[in-house]
């Protein structure tokens, strides 16, 4: 999708501080952190949102948890804990409509969130 934010970033024709990339998923700091540690984990592939999701795409959301696993692991945050974060739709707040999980770590988390 030529007007995503985060296909730009796919495709290297948008600027940011990549911690992770494979075939399939790429993994970068969010551009207004929330914590400490703050990455998003995306698929290259171009999904609208976790409810825009088709049976073929289930291994892509395995492989992208496993990432951000990877990614806190590698951000030194997965022995303290680590809060994994999914916004789908209006209400939740999604932003960007390329489908994405922030890895947030390095502070206390708050429960309920906003
Ligand atoms: P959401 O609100 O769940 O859709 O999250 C979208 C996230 O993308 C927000 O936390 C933004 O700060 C982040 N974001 C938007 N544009 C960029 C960018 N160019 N580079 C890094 N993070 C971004």
């Amino acid at each position: 999708m030529d007007d995503c934010i985060f296909c730009n970033i796919v495709k290297k024709e948008a600027h940011c501080d990549i911690v992770y990339e494979d075939q399939h998923s790429v993994a970068f700091t969010d551009i207004n952190k929330q914590a400490p540690v703050h990455i998003l984990v995306i698929p290259k592939k171009h999904i609208r949102s976790l409810a825009e999701l088709k049976d073929e795409d289930l291994a892509i959301i395995g492989h992208i948890l496993d990432v951000a696993n990877k990614v806190a692991e590698q951000q030194g945050i997965s022995k303290k804990g680590y809060r994994l974060v999914i916004n789908c739709g209006i209400e939740s707040g999604q932003s960007v409509w390329h489908l994405h999980i922030h890895v947030l770590g390095g502070r206390r988390m708050n429960w309920p969130p906003g």
